[in-house]
């Protein structure tokens, strides 16, 4: 059987299909020239795997760096999420990636958050945005970011995304460290992606990381921890714990980060009481959630038990106060 997935938990603003519904007026906004001849030459630069992934999200980030290309994208955001159905959705943002016009990260993220509130409140859409420290930045600057969580009180998350295979979860446990004990949910991308050599233990340095992300930066989420089901342990403490696990199944195939989705048992997971659920991560340019739940449902073939933990997770499992508060 397939879910019906109502939320989601894992979901980069910049990298949603979203995007394409105002990367022109971003860039007349900017001042600039599409630099493609049309939207679709832009999408399939965006789809070819050859090119830089940092290449192609300057293509969008380039173009939101004033509060009001911020307040548009997050607008859009909102709206394109309720258009194609979903009640609640995390909306993940990286300040770091937007001062180049001159805004601090505190006023960017400010932007953004008015942005995905206006779309909250004119489509019927619960919208907790959730800020990322881009982990290449200095602890320094996870910190500020963190700082800029705290003044949300709860209606922002914390996470840790990108270059996770350069910079480990313990980099920017300052950051984390600074939330303990307040209303900030942490989420965290780990076990997702580590050098592939030595590949001896490649699997073992991502569970390491997801291991690292649970006990030393006490979160709440794991973005992705791809081989999970493979420890039993870390199976049974994340499921114990109520740690949710935000999982793109399709986003892994796409990228050749696993070559079958039966490799992340998603089954076995729900079995086992792991507050899994069904993302897109980047649908701009991997797959959509009908591609995605399309795969899971070929490789899992989910009993109806397991599809209603898989509808009932998003709720249950979601940081922000849920639609039905
Ligand atoms: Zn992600």
């Amino acid at each position: 059987m397939r879910p019906v997935i109502q939320g989601l938990h894992h979901d980069h603003i910049d990298g949603s299909a979203a995007i394409a519904n105002v990367i022109q007026d971003l860039y007349r906004l900017a001042g600039k020239e599409f630099p493609f001849p049309d939207l679709a030459a832009w999408r399939a630069f965006f789809q070819n795997p050859q090119k830089d992934i940092v290449m192609k999200f300057a293509t969008v980030t380039s173009v939101m760096q004033t509060e009001e290309a911020l307040r548009l994208v997050g607008y859009e955001y909102g709206r394109h999420r309720a258009r194609e159905g979903y009640a609640y959705v995390e909306a993940k943002f990286a300040p770091q990636y937007h001062t180049a016009g001159g805004l601090t990260m505190k006023q960017a993220a400010a932007a953004m958050f008015g942005g995905l509130k206006r779309a909250e409140a004119m489509h019927g859409i619960r919208i907790l945005p959730q800020f990322c420290i881009g982990r290449e930045a200095s602890p320094e600057t996870g910190l500020e970011v963190a700082r800029i969580v705290l003044d949300y009180d709860g209606e922002a998350a914390l996470d840790l995304a990108c270059d996770e295979a350069s910079h480990p979860p313990e980099k920017h446990l300052p950051a984390y460290r600074l939330t303990f004990g307040s209303r900030v949910r942490r989420d965290c991308h780990a076990g997702e992606w580590v050098a592939r050599e030595p590949a001896v233990d490649y699997r073992e340095r991502l569970l390491q990381n997801v291991r690292t992300a649970v006990e030393v930066l006490r979160c709440d989420g794991i973005g992705h921890a791809i081989p999970l089901v493979h420890d039993r342990e870390l199976v049974a403490r994340i499921a114990g714990q109520g740690i949710r696990v935000a999982g793109c199944p399709g986003a892994y195939l796409r990228t050749g980060l696993i070559s079958d989705i039966r490799y992340l048992g998603i089954d076995r997971l729900i079995d086992a009481g792991v507050l899994y659920t069904i993302n897109v991560d980047d649908d701009l340019f991997l797959p959509s959630m009908a591609e995605t739940l399309d795969l899971c449902e070929a490789a899992h073939g989910f009993t109806a038990g397991q599809c209603a933990k898989l509808e009932a997770n998003v709720f249950s499992a979601a940081f922000g106060f849920g639609p039905f508060d």
